[in-house]
């Protein structure tokens, strides 16, 4: 892939610099050719990206000194460009030239064959996942649109108890495989049989949990079926017209919420993070068909051995399980003034989150990061104290049932989604909340 400027074309009128969401285009003096040749960095691995100076300089030039064409030219920025295209309508005198190779897709599917709304039961140790149940509800929601059923897809071993509870939770049907071999999570395998389940009985949704073992399973089986994979989506619907999902994620950075739609390939696959929907309850008088499946030993092939799992040790209070969440941001102003959030966590029996101008900062692990490139959560109560409230910290915690915020910028973003906002210096609240709190909680 490639873009091009065409200086010829290019008036510097800035409307590229504004489509941008990047922040990858200047506007450079011409006679800047230093300039322009720091941009032009090569050999980053990413696809390239290139100015063109395609006529020579010395009839641009003498165009320049003619004319009233302009000194001023775009460029962009390699380093954080990527390709998205914005820019190429947003410039009037298409001096943006893109060029994207032609994609390679699979044959079309005869769209009417494909029926269902199906749900990957992912499973640990024999026991589903909660974002499974989850999932279930929002198939629910979106095979009632569409007239059709659910299923959940079950590999594993021992898995009787799990197969009922799914039913209970919302699939019509499930469809379950096992064996010894498939007792704990390996990519070839589950994708070999899944992707032959879905061959087979042809849902025309596919949802699975974006943890790490749906996202390692699920793109592989996208590849494999050569069908398109939204991923981390944070809203399903049905477009009822079309009678195809729409699948909504932030998208350029958080900047945008996109909902993307794959009108022409089947299954219609997507991913979703734990906490984003909740979870449906179970209902023991649903009633529902187990459908065994067995498949043979090429399909349980695998390049890779599993040898242990080791389990995560957490010392404070899970994040993505907890009730209670106090989370601090850059208004902290510090690693040591964290003592104070978790002072306020010990008497509330909360987990400590950050958001990720903190965790840059150093001063909290990653893994208390919240938002778009941190952890999706859901608590009953968030107090997010010096958290300005960007779009990508607030889609990972904006279905909390309780939000607080504690800023002294009264016009800070975060107040637009807090349930309760105050106005103040948080090293002044904090601890008269956390001495409040201790007295009543005590009694
Ligand atoms: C691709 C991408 C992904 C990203 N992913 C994430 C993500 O997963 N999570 C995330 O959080 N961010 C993420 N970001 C960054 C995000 O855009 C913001 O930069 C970040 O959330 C800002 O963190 P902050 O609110 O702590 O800091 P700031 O925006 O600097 O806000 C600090 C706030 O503290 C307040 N404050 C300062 N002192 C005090 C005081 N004494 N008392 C009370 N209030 C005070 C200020 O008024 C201000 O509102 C991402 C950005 C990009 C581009």
């Amino acid at each position: 892939m490639s873009i091009q400027i065409i200086l010829e074309k290019c008036t510097g009128c800035t409307l590229c610099v504004k489509a941008c969401p990047f922040d990858a285009i200047r506007i450079m003096d011409k006679s800047e050719d230093s300039g322009l040749a720091s941009f032009r960095t090569e050999g980053h691995g990413l696809p390239s990206v290139r100015q063109s100076h395609s006529q020579s300089h010395k009839s641009e030039d003498s165009g320049l000194a003619s004319s009233s064409q302009s000194h001023k030219k775009a460029v962009i920025d390699l380093n954080k460009c990527n390709l998205c295209g914005a820019c190429v309508p947003a410039c009037k005198l298409k001096a943006i030239l893109l060029e994207k190779p032609e994609v390679v897709t699979g044959a079309k599917p005869d769209l009417k064959a494909h029926k269902g709304v199906w749900v990957f039961a992912e499973q640990k140790k024999g026991k589903v996942q909660s974002v499974v149940y989850e999932l279930l509800g929002k198939a629910r929601e979106l095979a009632a649109s569409l007239g059709t059923d659910v299923s959940a897809v079950l590999l594993g071993e021992h898995l009787e108890e799990e197969i009922q509870e799914l039913i209970w939770r919302g699939a019509d049907k499930v469809y379950v495989v096992e064996r010894r071999e498939l007792a704990n999570f390996q990519d070839e395998p589950y994708t070999n049989i899944l992707v032959g389940l879905i061959k087979k009985y042809k849902p025309e949704i596919v949802l699975c949990g974006a943890t790490s073992i749906g996202r390692s399973l699920i793109s592989r089986v996208a590849v494999k079926l050569r069908v398109g994979l939204t991923a981390d989506c944070t809203g399903l619907d049905i477009d009822l017209e079309r009678k195809i999902l729409l699948q909504t994620r932030p998208a350029f950075g958080g900047n945008i919420m996109a909902t993307i739609i794959s009108p022409n390939y089947r299954p219609q696959m997507a991913t979703v993070r734990h906490k984003v929907f909740p979870e449906t309850i179970s209902d023991m008088k649903r009633k529902g068909k187990i459908i065994r499946e067995n498949f043979d030993v090429p399909f349980l092939a695998s390049r890779s051995k599993l040898l242990d799992i080791v389990d995560e040790i957490e010392s404070t209070v899970n994040l993505a399980e907890a009730d209670i969440i106090v989370s601090g941001g850059r208004g902290m102003a510090g690693p040591e003034n964290f003592k104070i959030l978790e002072e306020l966590a010990k008497v509330l029996g909360a987990a400590v989150g950050a958001s990720r101008a903190a965790v840059d900062s150093g001063w909290m692990p990653y893994s208390h990061q919240v938002g778009q490139t941190g952890r999706t959560v859901s608590p009953k109560i968030y107090i997010a104290c010096g958290i300005s409230g960007q779009i990508q910290h607030l889609v990972g915690m904006q279905s909390s049932k309780i939000i607080v915020a504690i800023n002294k910028d009264p016009d800070a973003p975060i107040f637009k989604v807090a349930t309760y906002g105050i106005v103040a210096d948080l090293f002044e609240i904090i601890p008269v909340l956390t001495k409040k709190f201790k007295e009543v909680l005590k009694k």
